[in-house]
């Protein structure tokens, strides 16, 4: 049997529309099957950090990204007594040539769809259909089977690849590891909103107050608002409860009630910053526990692979979450250039590199990766301090944010000088 030169792509969140976008400008052909019938801008706001704007800037779509959300400048951390811990400049301001975007995520997604319809055409996006299994002839290709979800019956596509890019839950995963079960709840919940108020500090802020058991987050996503000089602030209230049993599956898009949180973060109330005003001021919560998934031994099975949350659902600590799927996109488009002739060799070496480097923060999101310093501040003056020199030292702060960002893949001076992660790579 002789299977099309085609990839085919499983999921249009912003993981498969990147890797769509990535491949047919390297001179792939791709095709992009999504389970739901209509895509609806949802969820609240994600960050893109410099590294992952980086790729979407070398795919053209940096304007576009950078009109929909806001450049942050600055990530601070505070005590939940409002005091500061520890601030540090990002984007633009730390020194990267590339600034972090702090978006709706419905944003991220529509401006990677509309340059999908535009480039790559509508008619190679098949929404509605569900992938469900897959028959893979490893050196030939793949006959993918999804369901119809507007007939009910079942539809197959054959290509050489099949990148299944199909988030947490993904199908895919589950043929290979049909035994793991749901995915991993660390107890934390978060109820998510936005709401439009007055800029808080510098209007680019992203703030975090609390520490790892009640924590409030919150960031601009949007300028554009009813009332001249207000912005839209994402923000995410956390609790943390000693279940980690979760009685439902976990659902992006679940109304949570104001009862359930709003009584913990009253005393989150400081001169810079009114989080129960804010909590209020938003239309509608959602809430969503903090899980992830254990690193896979492995995600690439002959010519299928794994791709985003499929691969790698980390907790979104460290604004990681989208950012790494993007880079995921970029370093199989390099792979697959290089290994034109055997795409499979590619994919192999897609693993090689992608998978160790997300197993990392994984990991290390797992121990609250760079907002360890709220609880080391926390463990050691939970009635507050009045020098932070007394509590903790400039070096333990420092040598936390500079882990993390290593790891993760965005060190200043390295993200500037390297290589684009799309060239062709051995
Ligand atoms: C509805 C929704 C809302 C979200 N809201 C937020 C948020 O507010 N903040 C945040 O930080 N993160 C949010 N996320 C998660 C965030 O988008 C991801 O962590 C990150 O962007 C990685 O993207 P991804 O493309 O790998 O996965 P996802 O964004 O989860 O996209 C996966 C895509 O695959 C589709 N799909 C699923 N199963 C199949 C299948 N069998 N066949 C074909 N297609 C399939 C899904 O419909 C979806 O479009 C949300 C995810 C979803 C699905």
């Amino acid at each position: 049997m002789s299977f099309p030169d085609e990839i085919l792509i499983a999921g249009s969140g912003p993981a498969g529309l990147t890797t769509a976008l990535s491949l047919h400008e390297a001179g792939f052909k791709v095709r992009v099957f999504e389970a739901v019938p209509e895509i609806k801008p949802l969820g609240v706001g994600l960050n893109l950090l410099p590294h992952a704007v980086r790729e979407l800037d070398e795919l053209g779509l940096l304007a576009p990204l950078a009109a929909a959300g806001v450049a942050c400048h600055e990530l601070a951390y505070f005590t939940k007594r409002g005091e500061r811990i520890w601030g540090e400049p990002r984007g633009l301001a730390a020194g990267y040539q590339w600034p972090q975007i702090s978006l709706y995520r419905g944003a991220l997604q529509f401006t990677l769809l509309n340059a999908v319809k535009t480039r790559i055409g509508a008619d190679r996006l098949h929404l509605g259909r569900q992938l469900t299994g897959f028959d893979a002839t490893p050196g030939h290709g793949v006959r993918a089977r999804f369901l119809n979800r507007a007939t009910g019956h079942e539809e197959t596509a054959d290509g050489r690849l099949l990148i299944a890019c199909d988030g947490i839950h993904s199908a895919a995963r589950k043929i290979f590891y049909p035994t793991e079960g749901p995915p991993r709840w660390n107890g934390a919940v978060m109820w998510r909103g936005v709401a439009e108020c007055d800029p808080v500090l510098d209007g680019h802020t992203m703030i975090m107050a609390g520490h790892t058991r009640v924590k409030f987050v919150c960031y601009p996503i949007s300028s554009q608002a009813t009332r001249p000089g207000a912005q839209q602030l994402n923000f995410i209230a956390e609790l943390r409860y000693d279940t980690t049993e979760l009685s439902e599956r976990e659902d992006w898009s679940r109304a949570g009630n104001l009862a359930d949180f709003l009584p913990q973060f009253e005393s989150f109330r400081f001169p810079w910053l009114d989080a129960p005003a804010m909590i209020r001021a938003a239309p509608a919560v959602w809430v969503y526990p903090m899980v992830d998934r254990d690193p896979l031994p492995r995600w690439t099975h002959g010519p299928v692979t794994l791709l985003g949350d499929a691969a790698h659902a980390m907790y979104p600590i460290g604004s990681n979450g989208a950012s790494q799927g993007i880079l995921d996109a970029r370093v199989l488009t390099g792979c697959l250039r290089h290994h034109r002739a055997d795409p499979e060799a590619g994919l192999t070496r897609y693993d090689a590199i992608r998978r160790p480097a997300t197993t990392q923060i994984i990991l290390s999101n797992r121990q609250q990766g760079p907002e360890a310093c709220m609880q080391l501040v926390e463990d050691r003056a939970p009635n507050g301090f009045q020098k932070l020199d007394d509590v903790v030292s400039r070096a333990e702060l420092d040598a936390i944010a500079a882990k993390y960002k290593q790891l993760a893949g965005f060190a200043i001076q390295e993200l500037n000088t390297r290589p684009s992660l799309a060239s062709p790579t051995a």
